[in-house]
């Protein structure tokens, strides 16, 4: 059972209104690269990956130059065997980076494909475990005043999320404390509330946020600092008091293993869409597991939901602020904080191609 045909495009979609993280500024857009594999019996999946605006041909490019040339004719489920050729091929430049990005759109289209050819969804295939998994929203909301924050909260509370997540990192931290505040005054004691710094801080300061926040119950402090301070992260999270989450800056499993040891985080949060696939994601996941640690995940919680449905390790599901939901037919329903995973074949993602089609990139 060999591939047959691949095929990639690369889109940039708009967000439905401007959020504003504490790194990266205001977004208005994301890119989503979508890889096609065909198998010769037929069969079809899908794999994507996506950016926060910028880096999306360059992955286009990666699959269609590098990688396209590996794959046809390539057995369609020895995905590790796969795995294992697109890292050593591209090893030299990449190592992690946009490598990673486009490994990751390659191997998830391997395993929907896999899917469509045994019949079987994802969490199943993976593990099958608990069929779903608890969800947290993800705001992307650093533009936002306290009052704000708290009709934000109330509103994704009426959605059915039983956990929360807000930006912080301010420039001033009074400024981040009294949304912090707000929040949990609006949550009470019992809903969990994190906080995301998108690694504004230096130790210092992030070690002087940690045990502010510290007084409203925070559930984990994520990316208080770069990822690549290993120590440093270690050091917030001895002297500040909280959990650290950190991941969707990891690009493979060599930084989440000193991230875990040296690092010290609590929370590793890989991304299927960054890490290099589900076949990595999954490594992380026993990595994590051999640490006993839960594991969450950040953004394409479509996908997310199959893989944490599938382990026993699991922590709660980002929904991510740039979701797919207009541009997919079947997006999962959200219910009293959980999401159940389906059990269609593979993925089980549906793309809307004609709401895609007017957001190609020509390249
Ligand atoms: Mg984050």
């Amino acid at each position: 059972m060999v591939i047959r045909c691949i095929e990639t495009k690369h889109y940039r979609l708009p967000l439905s209104h401007p959020m504003t993280d504490a790194t990266h500024g205001v977004h208005t857009d994301f890119e989503v690269v979508i890889v096609r594999l065909e198998s010769e019996c037929g069969c079809v999946g899908y794999g994507y990956t996506y950016t926060i605006g910028r880096g999306g041909a360059a992955i286009a490019a990666l699959i269609e130059r590098d990688l396209k040339p590996l794959l046809i004719g390539a057995d369609a489920v020895r995905i590790e065997q796969t795995w294992e050729r697109m890292w050593r091929c591209l090893h030299y430049v990449g190592r992690g980076g946009l490598v990673s990005f486009a490994m990751s759109a390659v191997d998830i289209a391997l395993w929907d494909l896999r899917g469509h050819i045994e019949g079987q969804p994802l969490w199943k295939m993976l593990g099958g475990y608990s069929g779903g998994a608890r969800a947290y929203s993800g705001g992307i909301d650093l533009q936002l005043n306290p009052d704000e924050l708290v009709e934000q909260t109330r509103c994704n509370l009426r959605r059915g999320f039983r956990a929360i997540k807000i930006k912080v990192g301010r420039d001033k931290l009074s400024e981040d404390i009294a949304r912090v505040q707000a929040v949990r005054e609006c949550l009470g004691p019992d809903v969990p509330l994190m906080v995301d710094a998108n690694m504004r801080w230096s130790v210092e300061q992030a070690i002087r946020a940690a045990r502010a926040f510290g007084e409203y119950d925070v559930f984990w402090f994520e990316e208080p600092t770069i990822p690549d301070d290993y120590q440093g992260m270690a050091r917030i999270a001895a002297e500040g008091g909280l959990p650290i989450a950190a991941g969707e800056n990891l690009h493979t499993i060599f930084e989440f293993r000193h991230s875990i040891d040296i690092g010290k985080i609590a929370f590793p949060e890989p991304d299927v869409s960054n890490i290099g696939g589900i076949t990595n994601w999954m490594r992380v996941a026993k990595l994590a597991y051999a640490h006993n640690l839960q594991v969450t995940s950040h953004g394409v919680h479509e996908l997310h939901l199959h893989l944490l449905a599938a382990i026993p390790n699991a922590s709660y599901l980002e929904v991510h602020s740039f979701g797919l939901e207009r541009f997919i037919t079947n997006p999962p329903q959200l219910n009293d904080g959980i999401m159940r995973a389906p059990d269609l074949p593979g993925h089980g993602v549906e793309f809307d191609w004609d709401q895609l089609r007017d957001y190609e990139v020509a390249e």
